[in-house]
């Protein structure tokens, strides 16, 4: 093979030498000009003789121009080590141990057994346990409450909106003897739920007016939510009169939801002249709200009376049946999770009517 015995015939000339062997070719000429231009040749004969196989193809290559000896010279110049450079990689290889031993050592604490370490050290790390017990009977809720923006509360306006099945949703409708339509439940919801949601973002909290069936309340998250009815205008055949407030059958008879309830009867029935009915049906237990909101949304929903045997209650004055809404609302808000020795204590003190139940859970904030 021509390739194997170029060493040893140095006078066939190869057909075309690849372009690192000139390049190298090159760079032996031109440093061995240099070298035996000052005089000193003899590391510079030396290094030449080294690698005998590409000698051979010295012979093959034109006389360097001037200029390229120029570049070499200079490029040796700069791969010189500078003592600055030298100081530099000292100090960084110092830095380099400092760090690397910080990040070991602090590794290392999390497996050395605490009796090890000095105990005053360790007393020092630990809290003081006793004393945040000690302190505990002395402990104070601080002066600043929850700031009213950050209480949201959604009030249903009932049957507002479009119904179920997508079409025109009015509820209950009292008739003349001609079959007209004169008075609707959605009106009546409508004049309250408006009163409540402005009272109530009158005193900064934020307030939601939804739909019967507003797309809000999948997985609706709220301190409370208040959906408003008003009850038929059935003519049962017998006086059918008096409110009733009711949860979902899927929650407990204690904690929020029936605190909420109970604030709302409690207040309704202080300030609106109408008896508590308790003629609780499916459609107020089974509500298809709460199959909707979240499972820790307070909710109740609340038949503000009979369209028939309660109209005037409901028609003369929407104000008063919006105050007591509201009473009811602030009753639940501003109590909801307090232990009932509290509650008692505050009985009086307070603008409405605080219902004695066993003691509500702290309410969920999201
Ligand atoms: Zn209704």
């Amino acid at each position: 093979m021509p390739e194997e015995n170029s060493s040893d015939q140095p006078t066939k000339p190869e057909p075309e030498p690849s372009a690192s062997a000139i390049f190298v070719a090159m760079m032996r000429q031109a440093a061995a000009k240099a070298v035996s231009k000052p005089g000193a040749s003899g590391d510079g004969s030396a290094a030449l003789q080294a690698a005998p196989e590409i000698e051979g193809e010295i012979s093959l290559e034109p006389p360097p121009a001037a200029h390229d000896i120029r570049r070499v010279r200079r490029r040796l110049v700069l791969r010189r080590p500078h003592p600055a450079s030298m100081a530099g990689g000292f100090f960084g290889a110092i830095f380099v141990v400092v760090v690397s031993t910080a990040l070991v050592a602090t590794l290392l604490m999390f497996f050395i057994n605490p009796e090890f370490v000095n105990p005053a050290v360790v007393r020092g790390l630990q809290l003081d346990g006793e004393g945040l017990v000690a302190n505990a009977a002395d402990a104070r809720p601080t002066p600043a409450g929850t700031p009213h923006w950050l209480r949201r509360i959604g009030i249903i306006s009932g049957h507002r909106g479009k119904g179920a099945t997508g079409g025109r949703d009015p509820g209950a409708i009292c008739q003349d003897e001609y079959g007209n339509p004169f008075l609707t439940e959605a009106d009546i919801n409508f004049a309250v739920a408006t009163r409540v949601v402005a009272s109530l973002e009158s005193m900064n909290y934020a307030v939601e007016l939804l739909d019967e069936y507003d797309p809000r309340l999948h997985d609706y998250r709220a301190d409370a939510l208040v959906s408003l009815h008003a009850n038929t205008c059935y003519d049962f055949g017998e006086y059918v009169s008096g409110f009733i407030v009711a949860i979902s059958e899927a929650r407990p008879d204690f904690g929020e939801d029936a605190f909420l309830r109970e604030c709302i009867g409690e207040n309704f029935g202080a300030q609106v002249p109408l008896p508590r009915s308790y003629n609780i049906t499916d459609d107020m237990t089974q509500y298809h709200a709460w199959r909707k909101i979240h499972p820790l949304t307070p909710g109740t929903i609340l038949e503000m009376g009979y369209m028939l045997a309660d109209r005037e209650v409901l028609t003369e004055d929407p104000d008063r049946l919006a105050r007591a809404v509201i009473d009811g609302i602030l009753c639940f808000i501003e109590n909801v999770g307090k232990p009932r020795a509290q509650l008692q204590a505050e009985q009086g003190a307070a603008s409405y009517a605080i219902p004695l139940l066993p003691t509500p859970t702290p309410i969920f904030r999201s």
